[in-house]
């Protein structure tokens, strides 16, 4: 006999079977209807652990088969530092060329897959056509990332790299927010103890407006970013480790000030992660 919670269970499971089968779902980027056998809805999500899910399983209700397996992970080898992908697919990772002769002012930068095809194309729909509802999933697959980048006591603070006043009130949404406000939670469900970061919107923000960083070329980048970012409260990121957020990382021009901007204040080290970045192998 089942108990009354897993009776309850059961009987959502077999009414999802039954509109599964009345109402497929639809491609979210290309429009054909498919039946989803394998994801694991939000609450499966949550209960399992982050780094045995794939790109599958987080995203298979919204895509057909096709437009899931049209995505790229960051694999190895790729740069230590940098966390870009290099050209040959043999060997460890190791730091590229780049970071030596250049060494960057972040301690280390990942992404969890190539901004090309489906990975771009949902970031693009959660963005700029308010599919909020993707904010999950996307986050959950950072949250993988970080799982498996690093070790989170190792991180006191996580800063999503803020939107500028005026472009947040038109949004409605900090994007990237979204994509992180739900990892204390996430972590509870499994562990004992706390999540051991502060999440802290606030800490840095954009003194003036820029425009989108959106075709211009890496100087001009450079040069529209520089000087944006403030920091709120020195005092609190002195002395600590802190890793900044972003949906896509492109030249890392913005990335790049907004560290520049933490290490002047006092950070002790800051690291990037992000969803996805472009695609740039190295020799
Ligand atoms: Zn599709
Ligand atoms: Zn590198």
């Amino acid at each position: 006999m089942l108990n009354p919670v897993m009776m309850k269970a059961y009987l959502r499971r077999i009414y999802k079977i039954f509109l599964d089968a009345v109402f497929p779902s639809r491609c979210m980027i290309c429009r054909v209807f498919f039946h989803h056998d394998r994801f694991v809805d939000s609450a499966g999500i949550e209960q399992t652990e982050p780094a045995t899910l794939s790109f599958d399983n987080v995203m298979g209700r919204f895509l057909c088969r096709s437009c899931l397996l049209d995505f790229s992970e960051v694999g190895s080898p790729k740069c230590s530092v940098c966390g870009f992908m290099f050209k040959s697919r043999a060997g460890e990772d190791h730091v590229c060329g780049k970071c030596i002769g250049n060494p960057g002012r972040f301690r280390k930068a990942r992404a969890y897959g190539l901004y090309d095809r489906s990975l771009r194309e949902s970031i693009h729909r959660f963005k700029y056509h308010g599919k909020t509802y993707l904010a999950d999933p996307l986050g959950f697959l950072l949250f993988s990332t970080f799982i498996r980048d690093w070790d989170p006591d190792d991180i006191d603070i996580i800063i999503p790299i803020p939107l500028h006043q005026g472009r947040l009130r038109r949004r409605g949404f900090n994007q990237t927010y979204q994509l992180i406000r739900k990892w204390p939670e996430w972590w509870e469900n499994k562990k004992a103890d706390p999540f051991p970061a502060l999440i802290d919107q606030g800490m840095l923000f954009r003194k003036k407006n820029t425009g989108a960083q959106v075709g211009l070329g890496r100087k001009e980048r450079i040069a529209n970013i520089k000087g944006v970012f403030e920091v709120k409260n020195h005092s609190k990121i002195k002395g600590k480790n802190i890793l900044l957020i972003d949906d896509v990382l492109t030249t890392g021009a913005t990335a790049n000030e907004c560290v520049k901007v933490l290490l002047k204040n006092g950070a002790e080290t800051v690291d990037v992660l992000t969803l996805a970045h472009t695609e740039r192998h190295i020799l």
